[in-house]
């Protein structure tokens, strides 16, 4: 990532001028920015008869775009204007010493007939180049994407889910991956254009199976449906984006953009080609005009679902996209959620509590009822149904466990099945407090190791029964520790 903000203090502690430094912040800043090849030379060649523009660079009398060392030249597909083009490129090549590589040059044509074409290739001695073409990461082309040429997309992110890396990583692990692999995609993808839903579903079966099974190969394994995985932390997900609703939101911000007749090149493009001084609210996308385009024209219901005032966003100098999302995403919140918030227990812990909370555990009971086992009695007292509730803490096994480790932090309270306790502990973490804070880390850590004791009792026959709770207590002490607000706490209960 740059740090765009270096390269301020490199030109103020090199004494230049203030009005040089926004020169090149307003450059560095912009994606998209018109480079004039010596301006005087190309408003000399606009003005011969001879020369014409492509019918839809006229509006903007546009005719060489730049961006980064490359440079894009338009103009109407005959040879004299071509020509005139090449001779004027020719002579800033002369004053400059810049000259173009014609074997890396392509030239690409729209309604241009043979003759022609076969003369703008002996002018320029430019290849003809097809579109879709790969610039800056993402396809180039002047039709509608197949659903093939977003393989490069899916294929990278696969390649770094199956990263050698990510085989070890934990259930947190691995949905911290997907979270930048999504990241990643919607900074990137999903600004330039929006992504079909059958690519979006093809990308949220790789992440949801990866989180899952740790593996790419598609499952349909899952202990919490993606579109929970998927919601705010508040209404009980994880906080990982959803990628329709984001693609909803991008186009939102293009309709803004293009409402509020932003100074960028596209927005004047979009102004004189196709709205041609009409209201872009008023106005329906016509038969000609690009997907794109069409795909901001449509989202314009969505305003009335995001429930602002469409105006007065307008007259707000930034299109905020995280509270579009949030209006979209709108949803009802689930009570627990506030053990997860502030909660400084192992991310491996927290996503324990969390699929506990869902219900989503695979209990014994669980099992039985999808028809995976016959026997449905608690692992660690074979007496009644291993449900959530029964396991934490209601078990003679357990009760013990959580009971000492509230015994240890002074807490005078006896355990309850679950359903109950849950109650209980969401009245006692209330706030910001270092009591709250402590106990949530107490649960999330107790229930955790609770779990990991019950699937050792199982499957290994190896438990160490007695260090359970001396184990939780070294997580608590530690977590505590290297937190500032808890550190003191923590060594009081240590003396
Ligand atoms: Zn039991």
């Amino acid at each position: 990532m740059v740090h765009w903000d270096a390269l301020v203090c490199i030109m103020k502690e090199m004494g230049i001028p203030n009005i040089f430094t926004n020169w090149v912040m307003n450059l560095v800043n912009s994606v998209c920015y018109v480079f004039k090849v010596n301006g005087r030379c190309m408003v000399r060649m606009q003005r011969a008869p001879e020369f014409h523009h492509h019918a839809k660079c006229k509006p903007l009398e546009l005719t060489n775009l730049a961006f980064a060392d490359d440079i894009l030249l338009f103009c109407r597909g005959e040879a004299q204007s071509v020509q005139l083009l090449m001779n004027t490129f020719q002579s800033f090549s002369a004053s400059t010493g810049l000259i173009f590589n014609p074997r890396k040059c392509k030239a690409f044509y729209g309604s241009v007939d043979d003759e022609n074409r076969r003369l703008i290739q002996a002018i320029t001695g430019f290849d003809e180049g097809k579109f879709p073409v790969r610039y800056l990461g993402v396809p180039l082309s002047s039709k509608k994407l197949s659903l093939n040429q977003y393989l490069p997309l899916v294929d990278k992110i696969t390649s770094r889910i199956r990263h050698w890396s990510s085989k070890m990583l934990s259930y947190a692990g691995r949905v911290q991956l997907v979270r930048s692999v999504i990241g990643s995609i919607t900074q990137y993808w999903m600004l330039n254009f929006p992504l079909p839903k059958s690519v979006l579903k093809q990308i949220n079966t790789i992440c949801r199976t990866f989180v899952w099974t740790g593996k790419s190969e598609t499952s349909r394994k899952s202990l919490v449906a993606w579109h929970k995985v998927c919601s705010p932390r508040k209404q009980g997900g994880l906080g990982l984006l959803n990628l329709a609703i984001w693609n909803q939101v991008t186009l939102l911000k293009c309709l803004w953009n293009i409402c509020n007749k932003s100074d960028s090149l596209w927005i004047r493009w979009i102004h004189k080609v196709y709205l041609k001084g009409k209201d872009v609210m008023e106005v329906e996308a016509g038969q000609s005009w690009t997907w794109i385009m069409k795909k901001v024209m449509n989202c314009k219901p969505l305003i009335a679902s995001i429930n602002l005032d469409w105006q007065r966003m307008l007259s707000i100098s930034k299109f905020s996209m995280k509270t579009v999302y949030n209006r979209l995403i709108d949803g009802n919140s689930v009570c627990w959620h506030i053990l997860l918030r502030r909660n400084i227990a192992r991310p491996r812990a927290r996503i324990t509590l969390w699929m506990m909370c869902h219900g989503q555990l695979p209990t014994k009971e669980r099992l039985y009822r999808f028809g995976m086992l016959d026997n449905k009695k608690c692992s660690l007292c074979d007496q009644v149904e291993e449900t959530v509730d029964h396991l934490f803490f209601e078990c003679p096994a357990t009760k013990r466990i959580w009971n000492a480790i509230l015994y240890w932090l002074n807490i005078h309270h006896c355990p309850l099945p679950w359903n109950l306790e849950l109650n209980w502990i969401l009245e006692k973490t209330k706030g910001k407090g270092w009591r709250a804070m402590l106990l949530k880390l107490a649960l999330t850590e107790t229930v955790h190791e609770i779990w990991l004791f019950r699937n050792d009792f199982i499957f290994n026959s190896d438990t160490h029964r007695n260090k359970i709770v001396e184990k939780i207590i070294d997580c608590i002490a530690y977590r505590g520790w290297v937190n500032r607000k808890l550190r003191l706490h923590v060594a009081n209960l240590m003396l």
